[in-house]
Formats: C-alpha cells, sequence, structure tokens
C-alpha cells in the first residue's frame, strides 16, 4: 500500500499518574473522532483506567513494567504507589527501562507519529531512530512550561542569598516572583542529582522534538503561548481543554477510576443546592496529608459555613467509630451541609455542576483547566511539581483565585495551614464583591473555553493544523 493512502496511526505514550492517563486518553479521542487510527501504549495495571474509552475505537497495547528489577515492589506501576524520594529514583529507572520495549513496538506496528509524555525523555531519540515525529505531551500550561525552561537555562534561584528571598523569572512576560522554596526539586541539583539530571534531560528532549501538545486553549494565556513558541522556538499546539470531549454524565463520571460515589447519588445532592453554594475541595491524584492537617480542613471548612464536597484520599476504617482527621461527630453534624467523598470523586461532573461555585485545589494543571472550564474562582494550595508555577497564573495573571499561603514545594504533605486561613480562604472565593468579582472572570474564561473546542474555536483549529500538517508530511516524507 502506497503511503499517500495510508491512514495516520498515532502512538500515544502517557506517564504512569491519573493526571497524565486522563488528559492523554482524551486527546486521542479527540483524534479518533477526527478519523485517525489512535493506540495507547501502557502497562498491566494502568489498562484499568484506560479501556473506558465509550464507544471509541483506541487500541491498548501493553508492555510490562519493570518495577522488581528496578527495585520497586511488584505491581508499583503508578505514582500514586510511590510515596518516598528513594522510590522516586527507582520509578524513574523502570521508566527509562521501557525503552527497548518500546522500540519493538515501534518496530512493529510502524506508527506515522508518537506522542509521548514529557516524561519520557528518550523518546525524542526512539522516534528518530524510526524516522517518524515525536510530539512531547505536557500535561501543564504554556505558561508553567517556559517557567521551568527559564528556571533551567538562567538559574535565577542560585542569584538570590536565601530560600525565601524572591526573584524574578527572567524574559519572561509579566513580573512573576518565586522563592528557591517553591521550586520543584527536580530543578534543583544541590537537593537530588539524579532527579535533575531526568528533569534535563526531558527538557532537553522537548528542545530537540517535532513540537508539543498542550491541554490548553489560545485565549487562557495567549501571551505565554506567543512566548513559548518565539522564546524556545518550538512549534506547539492548543488543543484543550481536552476534558470536554466528555460529554454525558457517564463520560464524566468515569474519567481515570471508578467514582467512590454513585454519581445519580451525587448529582442528586447538587440538586437540592442553590447555584454557586457548594464550595468542592479535591488536591488531585497523589497528593497525602497529615491527619492533623485534615483536621485543620475540616475545622475551616466547618467554620466557613459554606456547603461542601471534599474529597479525602483516605478509605473507612470500619473498626473506629471515629476516625482521627476528623472532629468528633464532624459528618454528623454537617449531614445535608457538607459530603465527604472518600477515594476518587467525579471531578468534572461535580464541577460542572451549577451548584458548585468554588474550587480549593493544588493546582494540578488539569484541575485548574477544568475549574477554569468550568468557571469557578479558586482557593489555590499548591505541594509540589509545577504546581507553584500554576497558581501564578491563577491569581495574578486570571486574577481568578486567593491563594491559601503555600510556600514550600514538597512530595509528601503540605504545608501545616491552619483553620482559620483555610476558613477566610475559602469565604473569600465563596461569598462578598471580591468573590463576585472572580466569579465573573472565571465564567467569561469558562464560555471562552468552550468555544475553543467548538468547530472554528482557536483549539478545534490548532488539532485540525496539526492533524493536516501530520498527514501531508506522512504523504511527502
Ligand atoms: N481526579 C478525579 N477525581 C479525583 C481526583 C482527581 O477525577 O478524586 C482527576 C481530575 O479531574 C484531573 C486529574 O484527576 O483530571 C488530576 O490531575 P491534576 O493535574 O489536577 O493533578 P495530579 O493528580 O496530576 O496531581
Amino acid at each position: 500500500m502506497g503511503s499517500k493512502s495510508r491512514q495516520l496511526h498515532m502512538f500515544f505514550l502517557p506517564f504512569f499518574g491519573h493526571g497524565h492517563l486522563i488528559p492523554i486518553i482524551d486527546t486521542a479521542k479527540l483524534f479518533t473522532a477526527r478519523g485517525v487510527k489512535a493506540t495507547i501504549v501502557t502497562t498491566p495495571r494502568n489498562v484499568p483506567s484506560i479501556s473506558e474509552t465509550h464507544g471509541m475505537k483506541i487500541d491498548i497495547l501493553i508492555i510490562k513494567f519493570p518495577a522488581i528489577e528496578a527495585g520497586l515492589p511488584e505491581g508499583c506501576e503508578n505514582i500514586e504507589s510511590v510515596n518516598s524520594p528513594e522510590m522516586v529514583s527507582k520509578f524513574i529507572k523502570a521508566t527509562k527501562m521501557l525503552k527497548q520495549p518500546f522500540e519493538q513496538l515501534l518496530q512493529d506496528y510502524h506508527p506515522s507519529c508518537l506522542v509521548a509524555d514529557v516524561c519520557f525523555p528518550w523518546a525524542t531519540d526512539v522516534a528518530t531512530k524510526f524516522g517518524i515525529p515525536r510530539l512531547v505531551f505536557h500535561v501543564s500550561s504554556f505558561f508553567s512550561v517556559s517557567i521551568s525552561h527559564s528556571v533551567t537555562l538562567h538559574e535565577p534561584h542560585k542569584k538570590v542569598l536565601c530560600d525565601s528571598e524572591p526573584f524574578i523569572i527572567p524574559n519572561f512576560p509579566g513580573e512573576i516572583k518565586l522563592t528557591r522554596m517553591q521550586l520543584p526539586h527536580f530543578t534543583l541539583q544541590e537537593v537530588d542529582i539524579e532527579y535533575s539530571k531526568w528533569f534535563k534531560e526531558a527538557m532537553e528532549s522537548e528542545l530537540r522534538s517535532y513540537g508539543a501538545v498542550v491541554n490548553s486553549f489560545y485565549e487562557l494565556e495567549l501571551a505565554y503561548v506567543d512566548h513559548y513558541k518565539k522564546a524556545w522556538g518550538r512549534k506547539a499546539w492548543h488543543i484543550g481543554p481536552v476534558s470536554l470531549c466528555n460529554k454525558d454524565t457517564e463520560d464524566k463520571a468515569k474519567r481515570g477510576k471508578e467514582a467512590s460515589i454513585d454519581e445519580h447519588e451525587c448529582l442528586k445532592w447538587l440538586s437540592t443546592k442553590k447555584p454557586n453554594s457548594v464550595v468542592y475541595i479535591c488536591f488531585g491524584s497523589t497528593t497525602n496529608f497529615s491527619d492533623s492537617q485534615l483536621l485543620e480542613i475540616a475545622m475551616g471548612l466547618e467554620a466557613s459555613r459554606q456547603q461542601f464536597i471534599w474529597v479525602v484520599r483516605k478509605v473507612k476504617n470500619d473498626e473506629k467509630e471515629e476516625e482521627d482527621w476528623l472532629p468528633k461527630g464532624f459528618e454528623k453534624s454537617m449531614e445535608g451541609k457538607g459530603l465527604i467523598i472518600r477515594g476518587w470523586a467525579p471531578q468534572v461532573l461535580i464541577l460542572d455542576h451549577e451548584a458548585v461555585g468554588g474550587f480549593v485545589t493544588h493546582c494540578g494543571w488539569n484541575s485548574i483547566l477544568e475549574g477554569v472550564t468550568a468557571g469557578v474562582p479558586m482557593v489555590t494550595w499548591p505541594m509540589g511539581a509545577e504546581q507553584f508555577y500554576n497558581e501564578k497564573l491563577v491569581t495574578q495573571v486570571l486574577k481568578i483565585g486567593v491563594g491559601v499561603g503555600a510556600q514550600q514545594w514538597t512530595v509528601v504533605v503540605g504545608d501545616s495551614i491552619k483553620s482559620k486561613v483555610v476558613e477566610k480562604a475559602v469565604r473569600r472565593i465563596m461569598v462578598g464583591e471580591e468573590a463576585e468579582e472572580m466569579r465573573g472572570r472565571a465564567k467569561a474564561l469558562g464560555e471562552m473555553a468552550k468555544r475553543a473546542v467548538e468547530e472554528g474555536g482557536s483549539s478545534y483549529s490548532s488539532l485540525n493544523a496539526l492533524i493536516e500538517e501530520l498527514r501531508s508530511s506522512q504523504c511527502c516524507p
């Protein structure tokens, strides 16, 4: 068969965490909807997160995750089960070992293009070896990706005297200030050489790739989209919010994992509430808090006198009548007013409900974009990854959120934020003039997000342009 008549076949290689898997699955669905063949490559224990693609024909190929070989416990195939810096290093080692079996798949299947998560630094060279373009998939904003590059190149954090002294991000639009305490450990060589070496490799491999695919939309961060392309000389396509490809209740409810609450029960609870009267609190797929911090959150929520849905990554201990991380009788006294979901929440379904009027978030990029799409103001509580960068976009650039005052980057638990601070921050996004102003701006952005993915919108057109470019380069190698 001649190359001209060959259907475009995209290979997707998501990193092994729900914040990475979920947006790549949505992206694969978007390509499939345009008549492109999509195959997701993953490891056995990550398959269940992918199989719910409702009617969309997406193929899955499985490669073995070398957990034991890398010194990890058997079955440790997702960053959700990684809970110490030592395990992080071993997990990185395991992902490097996937290069060879992945090459074999490229050899066997001859895809036209590889969309690989930024966390696979070897992907650009592997794609080059097989003569196909590698697109970097970012689970972050143009804003934050550009900050990462700028910090890596210019090292502004080395020019300040102490960890808490602010520095300005060099050659970057707007005066964005950060401190060394807020920088990811993977950018600080003095903290973890292995981790930062891997991160540097990922950055370099991005700059040698064909281009980047970003889950964002032009109107949200236009100055930063333009800056990224110009400053780093990269091609880039903004194709988001990709979560909007999930149209019905079932699709929205079944992203990533089976929810710990029945979606209809959740919607029933929300339907008894007035518009914008419920605050949603969720810290993503990996954050763990100490019991004492959870207690402070519970007390802060109660004192804020706002109705809430609070997602806690803990299962109920049936042997204990009361849990240590909740004030005595908390759930009983909050009945009808506050709902605790233990485990996994149908986040997009909840955020999209008109009763939800605010979001307390750890600033994972998917969560922020889902909050923007839902048009809700946010309390920002960053902890790890590039979340301190994302916070700046929300509070300083878009002005749709207020910070809880987190200062320190950390892998395991958040800062100790007192209940009074939680109470005040929640009230600031839910009630009063400031909240209404932020809500107005957030709603306007939410409308823009929806327009971006409709026919003729900025993300719709960007995805079309990418597909066209790949098709024509496939025809004329
Ligand atoms: N999510 C969800 N239910 C939960 C927790 C998370 O559906 O209980 C989804 C959320 O909608 C988002 C993703 O998981 O799409 C988390 O990605 P994010 O970038 O916000 O944070 P991460 O988990 O990577 O820190």
